[in-house]
């Protein structure tokens, strides 16, 4: 049981760096194409950027179906990334960038934090220079405008 929980929160927190690094040297890096259009202001419903959610969908999907059949323990592992997909479409796509729109307005200090923190990554439309690449955390706002 303690064993499923710290699996659980290992994909949920792990993904948190993997999507920091993934955003920073990948997105940021050699699939810039894809993630440019996040940095535009965004016509239709989809951007190409998107890709990259189902793209993370499938380590989870892959461990979930190999939690049930073949190894258990990877099963809470994948509900871990899984629930780091829920945390960071309700943070990223509802409450930062209102794809969906809900009468929420961030109160805590880290709602506000992680919020801000954000758009200051957003305050750039280029590959190179940007700041903050993080989502579900991020350091105090003072030390990401001084890595400017
Ligand atoms: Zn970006
Ligand atoms: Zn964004």
């Amino acid at each position: 049981m303690l064993i499923n929980v710290l699996l659980f929160f290992t994909g949920l927190l792990g993904m948190e760096g993997i999507a920091y690094l993934t955003h920073k040297y990948v997105m940021h890096g050699f699939l810039w194409n894809l993630h440019e259009d996040h940095h535009r202001p965004r016509n239709g419903i989809f951007e190409k950027n998107d890709l990259f959610a189902v793209f993370f969908s499938f380590p989870s999907m892959i461990l979930i179906y190999l939690g049930v059949h073949v190894h258990p323990p990877l099963l809470w592992l994948g509900i871990g990334i899984a629930g780091y997909g829920v945390c960071y479409f309700v943070f990223h796509d509802v409450i930062v960038h209102r794809r969906i729109r809900l009468p929420y307005k961030p109160k805590s200090g880290y709602m506000k934090r992680i919020v801000r923190a954000h758009w200051m990554h957003h305050s750039t439309r280029e590959k190179d220079g940007a700041i903050s690449f993080g989502f579900l955390y991020s350091p105090p706002l003072e030390k990401l405008k001084q890595a400017r």
